[in-house]
């Protein structure tokens, strides 16, 4: 699948469940309505819709949500989507908020997967009731330690707030490096009505030179094929990863759409178009007409999103990021 501007496609996000048992300030607001349920694709279509876009050229999946492990029995779709991998895809991987790892962590192993992103945005576990509304700290961590015990490399995604969390970087390097983690920043990305955000927005042009002064930062090659610009931590050895689609724009090399858990095909996680993928899905159970369908909309991916925060309190897009999955 090669887009308009050359792009080659090989990155597809799914997310399973737009439900969450977290509701993080920053993403969610705190009385959410979410799909009705039977608006969702069962796990069996989400199946065939994933081996779909698998057949046209995925190499690599990502499921994620809302909280995809609180979707019930997604161990199935992760253990058949798992079975694909080296028959066309190569990795299969998750990014979760944690909730659920210490139950899951050996059967995701068992599935295929190796590498996983879990959402952890302060090691202050006040502050993480705060951020998460609903969270836990010490049950994340457990989950994170028992994703480690169980042979999965773990990354750490910490939204960068300001006021926040700006001054634990330091402290999450250090936790990061004692364990065994990389750790990506992200900038918050104006996604979903939730009141004015401005005052959260934290560019992490400025938590780099900060960190800087303190660590030495090391550029590398080393590249997910995703937004993120790794620097190696010298005193650590671990990468710490920035995600920046505010002060750089990332859309040159991307490579990714994203699905819903209703079939809607997003071809920018920034911009509204996107392709209904449940019709042709329902419509026969040939490959034809879906695999048609997902071709026709890969045609018409746009060049890239045009996230501003600050010009006005309005969300670029009115989706929340629970809804396409970051
Ligand atoms: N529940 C899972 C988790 O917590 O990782 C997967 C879904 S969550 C929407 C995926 C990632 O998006 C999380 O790291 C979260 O912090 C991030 N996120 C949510 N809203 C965001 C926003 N407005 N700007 C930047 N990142 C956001």
């Amino acid at each position: 699948m090669i887009d308009p501007f050359g792009r080659q496609i090989t990155y597809l996000r799914v997310s399973v469940t737009d439900r969450c048992d977290f509701r993080c300030v920053y993403c969610m607001a705190e009385d959410m309505v979410f799909l009705p349920k039977k608006d969702l694709l069962t796990l069996e279509e989400l199946d065939r819709l994933c081996g779909a876009f698998i057949r046209n050229g995925v190499t690599k999946l990502r499921l994620t949500g809302g909280e995809p492990l609180v979707r019930r029995d997604v161990m199935w779709l992760i253990r058949s989507l798992g079975a694909r991998i080296g028959n066309g895809l190569a990795e299969l991987t998750i990014t979760t908020n944690g909730s659920q790892l210490t139950k899951y962590a050996g059967d995701l192993f068992a599935a295929g997967i190796r590498r996983i992103n879990v959402s952890i945005d302060t090691l202050d576990a006040q502050k993480f009731t705060a951020i998460t509304r609903w969270g836990k700290l010490p049950a994340v961590i457990e989950g994170v330690m028992a994703a480690k015990a169980a042979g999965l490399h773990v990354k750490i995604n910490a939204v960068a707030l300001r006021d926040v969390n700006e001054d634990e970087f330091d402290a999450m390097i250090e936790w990061c490096g004692a364990n065994g983690f990389d750790l990506c920043l992200i900038e918050t990305m104006p996604m979903g009505d939730i009141g004015d955000r401005t005052a959260q927005y934290l560019p992490l042009s400025l938590v780099r030179a900060r960190l800087a002064q303190r660590w030495t930062l090391r550029s590398t090659g080393y590249a997910t094929g995703g937004p993120a610009r790794y620097v190696t931590i010298a005193e650590t050895g671990r990468r710490l990863g920035f995600i920046t689609p505010m002060t750089h724009n990332f859309c040159e090399g991307c490579n990714r759409v994203r699905v819903t858990c209703t079939g809607t095909l997003y071809m920018c996680l920034g911009q509204d178009d996107a392709a209904d993928l449940r019709r042709p899905l329902r419509a026969t159970e040939g490959n034809a007409v879906l695999d048609a369908a997902i071709l026709e909309a890969i045609a018409r991916k746009p060049k890239g999103h045009d996230f501003i925060i600050g010009r006005s309190t309005a969300p670029a897009v009115k989706r929340h990021m629970s809804v396409t999955g970051g």
